[in-house]
């Protein structure tokens, strides 16, 4: 599995180009990009220079991005918020619009802008969603969906996301369109968590209790990316640092026999499956560098 992992990101590796992380303000997504890149340092063979940070990149993105979009039915469900759309496209939306405009972090930015740019290759869906395949499908990363995530990542910061942009072919007046739409989006993700964010002066609430079960054979080297990356605990603290939750949750990165990630009501807990963590790197194997060769920005 090592070998698996070692391939998918070196073909990773050429997404985006990376940023040196000297020159990003400090905080945990930071840290968590600078660990996980180290740890690929260690898997990865000598010589391949600072290709692996966009693997890390990719990585980290995807992993921060689910567990956003568990906190999204999270939130719904302890504060009881009310919510119009379906919702996995409020978690999707929460998810996009906290990640973006919520925590202003210039390495979650770039962890996010490399997840939105690998969904498109020259204008067409490139499906490698580990969470398409859970039983329901609710995850499934359709073109549907896919344009929606694009879209209030363009709104929020057109020039930041123009490659994603560009790589899904959208025109002028659509990227206009989506503009408005994360203003609106913004607005009301405001108004819904406005009684509940924390003040400088607050105690704070709830607060995670994060776990890992022992992983089982064929995840050793992802559950030690999680552990070493921290970003469980980056994600996780964005969340409690910025919301008074009315409890505490459980977070727990599990061994589930499939790629999948879900809010359990009834007990209060996220679960992470490694399954998905590693999905993401295999499915990325997909990337061959041939491909990435003709749609690179
Ligand atoms: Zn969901």
């Amino acid at each position: 599995m090592i070998g698996k992992f070692r391939a998918a990101a070196l073909a990773l590796a050429v997404l985006t180009p990376p940023a040196a992380s000297a020159e990003l303000p400090p905080s945990p997504f930071k840290d968590a990009y600078i660990e996980g890149a180290a740890y690929l340092r260690t898997v990865m063979p000598p010589g391949e220079g600072t290709r692996l940070e966009g693997a890390a990149l990719y990585l980290l993105g995807n992993i921060a991005a689910t567990l956003f979009h568990d906190f999204g039915h999270a939130l719904k469900s302890e504060l009881q918020l009310p919510i119009v759309a379906a919702h996995e496209s409020a978690a999707d939306s929460f998810a996009h619009v906290v990640m973006v405009a919520r925590v202003d972090d210039p390495a979650l930015d770039l962890m996010v802008r490399t997840v939105a740019e690998s969904y498109f290759i020259d204008g067409r869906l490139r499906e490698t969603d580990p969470l398409a395949d859970n039983a329901l499908g609710a995850h499934a990363m359709s073109d549907h969906r896919a344009h929606a995530v694009i879209c209030m990542l363009v709104g929020s910061d057109p020039l930041l996301f123009k490659a994603s942009a560009d790589r899904a072919a959208m025109t002028p007046e659509v990227r206009a369109a989506c503009k408005a739409e994360y203003a609106d989006s913004l607005a009301a993700w405001g108004y819904l968590l406005q009684p509940h964010l924390l003040g400088d002066t607050d105690e704070g609430g709830g607060a995670f209790t994060i776990a890992y079960d022992p992983p089982q054979p064929g995840f050793e080297a992802i559950a030690k990316f999680l552990q070493a990356s921290g970003i469980v605990e980056a994600a996780a603290g964005e969340l409690q640092g910025m919301i008074r939750l009315p409890h505490d949750l459980n977070l727990r990165i599990a061994n589930c026999g499939k790629a999948e990630a879900s809010w359990q009501p009834r007990t209060r807990t996220i679960v992470f499956c490694y399954e998905t963590a590693l999905a993401y790197s295999q499915t990325a194997m997909d990337l061959t560098e041939a491909t990435l060769a003709t749609s690179a920005p």
